[in-house]
């Protein structure tokens, strides 16, 4: 079937336009790839042997933007798309490892070929020349090949970002790695701290989102690890329990890949079970467990993370949701309320997408699947409930409170316990009934309700209840494990307490 490259007509212009003035020019790179493999490309990059100055006399008409004239490259306004030329060049002496020294222009399209990373990226067309492809490039484009162009070893060398480059084609577009490609960017991965964090990130979050990730990730895991090597321990690490069928590593990459591509999703499942390695332990019967494990993860991705100078609020996130990967949600409207409550609908939801991800990547209990299903039908039904899921929900605010006869911080504390009331039953949230309640917690001063986070098993259950005991005016607490849901009994407990003991065995108060 012949390649349909359709240009459109901005980019066909200014080639006709370049030809005419007698200068020979192409499309080049990826759209060539693209339009060859039956994509649309994305953007249209085009090289000339006009030199820059060259390129602005012939476009005297339009407007010109100097975008990179040392490197050959303008942008040419043609009918308000903005085309990019660039002028045939060769470049040489990257004695940084990721920028050349120099670049010198040359007048034949192939010189430029030559610096191009991998031959399905060394192609040009022109719609008067046809196709250039001096390296073979469509043959490896038929057979989904990634290959340097040149010597592998020289190339990564010049540029250790084109080692993750390869990795995100094959993550994105399913290209096998031709072997001596292969092979030279496990030799050549430490020259990966040559590049700047922007770059390796910007690679990062695409190779997390392609299609094909899984399978660049096992085979690619020590350039993962020279990155990020924080992973490095989950890598082969043997879990020995019934409820895993592969490692640590497996598990978290066939978990990345059970998830929707959003990135920060992808990064939570990459790094949600890093600190397994750590809190690793073997029963009596010699069964594998991980206490604790979730904020052992989240102090490692921290760290990870921090390399990867993520927007701060996106860092937050990434952090929460593999902390609470292991957090039940509840499986009941009431515990849903509550769980909706402490982390809005929008963590919820992604919370729900992590928790699926995470069974199916352990790919031996669809039983916990079904019941994220019921969860969600659950969320789904709260949501259309229209509840009272805040203190602004509530049907008194401060001012009743003030009326009531309290004041300063005893207000916030008062919202607090009667929300925790309401989201048990929110029938409760009239005035009348506020009002009884909060009339039956003032006579009676001797407890306190919270709802606390992170609590994923029994033995946080006990963590958490031997933790607050520890506080001379607490004399009992009661713990429901699936909602958070925390009784403390005792006079006057002071609340900044009880939280620095909780974040001392790494929880939270939430509500
Ligand atoms: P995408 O579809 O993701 O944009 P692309 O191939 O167009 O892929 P760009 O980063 O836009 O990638 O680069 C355009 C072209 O420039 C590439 O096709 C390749 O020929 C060349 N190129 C880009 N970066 C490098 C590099 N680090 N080393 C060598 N050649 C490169
Ligand atoms: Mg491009």
């Amino acid at each position: 079937m012949p390649v349909q490259y359709n240009l459109p007509e901005s980019i066909a212009a200014v080639i006709r336009r370049l030809e005419d003035a007698g200068y020979a020019s192409y499309v080049v790179g990826g759209a060539v790839r693209d339009c060859l493999a039956g994509r649309q490309p994305h953007d249209y990059d085009l090289c000339t042997a006009a030199l820059p100055q060259q390129v602005e006399e012939i476009f005297t008409d339009k407007h010109i933007i100097e975008t990179g004239l040392k490197h050959g490259t303008v942008t040419v306004l043609a009918e308000g798309e903005p085309v990019e030329v660039t002028t045939f060049r060769t470049e040489s002496d990257y004695s940084d490892g990721r920028r050349p020294d120099s670049v010198a222009f040359v007048s034949n399209i192939e010189d430029d070929l030559a610096r191009r990373d991998f031959t399905v990226n060394a192609m040009a067309y022109s719609p008067v020349r046809g196709l250039c492809d001096p390296f073979d490039g469509q043959d490896d484009l038929r057979r989904k090949l990634l290959r340097c162009v040149g010597d592998p070893d020289t190339r990564l060398q010049e540029d250790a970002l084109r080692i993750l480059r390869a990795l995100r084609f094959a993550a994105q577009r399913g290209y096998t790695i031709e072997p001596e490609t292969a092979a030279a960017l496990h030799r050549n991965r430490e020259r990966l701290v040559h590049v700047s964090a922007e770059r390796i990130t910007s690679e990062m979050m695409q190779i997390v989102c392609g299609a094909h990730v899984g399978a660049v990730m096992m085979e690619f895991s020590d350039i993962i690890a020279q990155i990020l090597p924080e992973i490095a321990p989950m890598i082969g690490f043997e879990q020995h329990n019934p409820h895993h069928k592969y490692d640590v590593w497996e598990h978290s990459i066939r978990a990345v890949e059970s998830i929707r591509p959003d990135p920060l999703l992808r990064l939570a499942m990459l790094f949600h079970d890093a600190g397994k390695p750590q809190t690793y332990s073997v029963d009596e019967h010699g069964i594998g467990h991980f206490y604790g494990h979730p904020a052992i993860s989240r102090e490692i991705t921290e760290q990870a993370v921090r390399r990867l100078r993520l927007p701060v609020q996106q860092e937050k996130k990434l952090l929460y949701l593999v902390r609470h990967h292991d957090t039940p949600l509840g499986c009941t409207a009431r515990s849903v309320r509550r769980k909706l409550a402490v982390h809005g609908e929008e963590l919820f939801r992604s919370l729900l997408a992590v928790k699926k991800a995470d069974c199916i990547g352990q790919a031996t209990a669809p039983q916990n699947v079904t019941n994220l299903l019921q969860t969600e039908a659950l969320l789904e039904q709260v949501l259309q409930e229209d509840n009272c899921l805040t203190r602004k929900d509530l049907a008194v605010n401060g001012h009743d409170l003030m009326e009531w006869g309290v004041s300063g911080q005893e207000i916030g504390r008062y919202l607090s316990e009667l929300l925790n009331r309401v989201l048990d039953d929110p029938s409760y949230n009239t005035r009348e009934q506020l009002h009884a309640m909060f009339e039956q917690l003032r006579t009676q001063e001797d407890h306190m309700e919270l709802t606390v986070n992170g609590m994923s098993a029994g033995s946080c259950v006990r963590m958490v209840k031997e933790s607050l005991e520890s506080i001379p005016a607490v004399t009992r607490a009661d713990i429901a494990l699936d909602s958070g849901r925390v009784m403390l009994y005792g006079q006057n407990i002071p609340l900044e307490q009880v939280e620095k003991a909780l974040a001392a065995v790494g929880f939270e108060v939430a509500i």
